[in-house]
């Protein structure tokens, strides 16, 4: 097809889902299921698979992602897709794209250790669920880390306490999706781990609910009183997925969008759920915005309409910092993402040490779906107690 030619292919990406197995153990059995049926001939046993590059060894290349923990990169061929049909039926693998990654792994390993991480998860725009499905295990994985830590330091500790209590509520207003949303975390909950610690996939509760985002009141609704961290990963254009072949050809992300309209409209819904998310949870200390869209109206502009809201609402304004609630962090987890906010004339608001802290990911250039995240983080919790 002569005009699918003009299109970017990118790699398969596999998120190894940490909840119900491992690195180790997916690379065995794709090694297993791969490999020449010659080599194997005259071996005893198979050698602990390697994480790098085993095209000499295996009929299946791929290479482990140097941005993010426990995904793998493969060729996207429709043999890749096949032999991995099986680690994907088992909840061992999850079919996701190295940037919709970045969301969750902002929000458990992208701030400092301060705000505390105590308190509920709400992924506010949830289905189809994969960004709450590597929410759960990078917070059973963090919770495991932390009960290991505490039993060798301390036989009583909080942090042991607390590996059984983490709690993520996932949103999402349309019935259809929450459906399938429903249905994918219950299989990932009810999926025993394969190293037999049947206790692993109950660290982390994820409840679902199908309801408006905007609507929810935590003074309110009890339920989501406890929240303290949101990811929002709102309904967006779209425009950055490369598989998006009608916005492809108008991806130009400093243009004027040809569908305007639209784009402005979805513009002003991100920038409503994101004002939502940091005003209307009083206990909520750090955000996660992200879109997979290219545009800086829904993206550098709705970060910048928020500041500058939080900035004109608040009245702590005498603080030497530009007087708004919120400010935004370079995600640590993606120090050595080369890629940052885009300056643009309709944003110019944002500094450049501002836009340094915004992750954007070019589909055109980065070998994955084009993405953006924000990481916003609540002042008054990083300000040290007045002398
Ligand atoms: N985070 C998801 C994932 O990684 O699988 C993808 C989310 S998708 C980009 C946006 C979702 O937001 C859609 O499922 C849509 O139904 C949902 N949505 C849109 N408006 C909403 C609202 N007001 N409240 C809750 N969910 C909403």
């Amino acid at each position: 097809d002569q005009s699918s030619s003009d299109y970017v292919t990118i790699p398969r990406y596999v998120r190894v889902n940490t909840i119900v197995s491992s690195m180790e153990q997916v690379l065995s059995q794709i090694d297993a299921k791969t490999k020449p049926s010659k080599n194997n001939k005259n071996k005893k046993k198979t050698k602990k698979p390697s994480l790098q590059d085993s095209s000499s060894s295996s009929k299946m290349p791929r290479y482990v992602d140097p941005h993010v923990p426990n995904v793998l990169v493969f060729p996207p061929t429709a043999s890749t897709r096949a032999n991995l049909q099986e680690l994907v039926k088992s909840q061992q693998v999850v079919l996701q794209d190295k940037s919709s990654c970045f969301s969750a792994l902002c929000m458990v390993h992208g701030f400092d250790t301060l705000p505390s991480m105590e308190g509920d998860f709400l992924d506010a725009c949830a289905a189809p669920g994969n960004k709450t499905c590597h929410l759960a295990a990078l917070l059973t994985e963090q919770a495991a880390a932390a009960a290991s830590t505490t039993t060798t330091t301390t036989s009583k500790s909080s942090s042991s306490k607390r590996a059984s209590s983490v709690v993520v509520h996932a949103l999402d207003k349309s019935k259809d999706r929450f459906e399938l949303l429903q249905r994918r975390m219950k299989e990932l909950t009810e999926t025993p781990p394969r190293d037999g610690d049947a206790k692993k996939n109950k660290v982390t509760t994820v409840e679902c609910h199908n309801a408006d985002f905007l609507s929810i009141d935590p003074e309110t609704d009890e339920t989501f009183s406890n929240v303290t961290a949101i990811m929002l990963d709102p309904s967006c254009s779209g425009s950055g997925m490369i598989s998006n072949h009608q916005e492809a050809m108008d991806r130009d992300p400093l243009s004027k969008p040809k569908n305007f309209d639209r784009i402005e409209s979805l513009s002003n819904f991100q920038f409503q759920a994101l004002q939502h998310a940091t005003s209307a949870f009083p206990k909520v200390q750090r955000v996660v915005y992200s879109t997979c869209s290219v545009y800086v109206q829904e993206n550098e502009g709705v970060v910048q309409r928020l500041l500058e809201s939080s900035s004109s609402s608040s009245s702590s304004s005498n603080d030497g910092n530009d007087g708004g609630e919120w400010e935004l962090v370079a995600p640590k987890c993606l120090d050595h993402w080369h890629r940052r906010g885009l300056e643009h004339p309709d944003v110019v608001g944002l500094s450049p040490e501002q836009l340094q802290c915004l992750i954007r990911v070019n589909p055109e250039e980065d070998g994955t779906n084009g993405f953006f995240v924000a990481c916003l983080q609540r002042k008054a919790a990083n300000k040290a107690p007045k002398k």
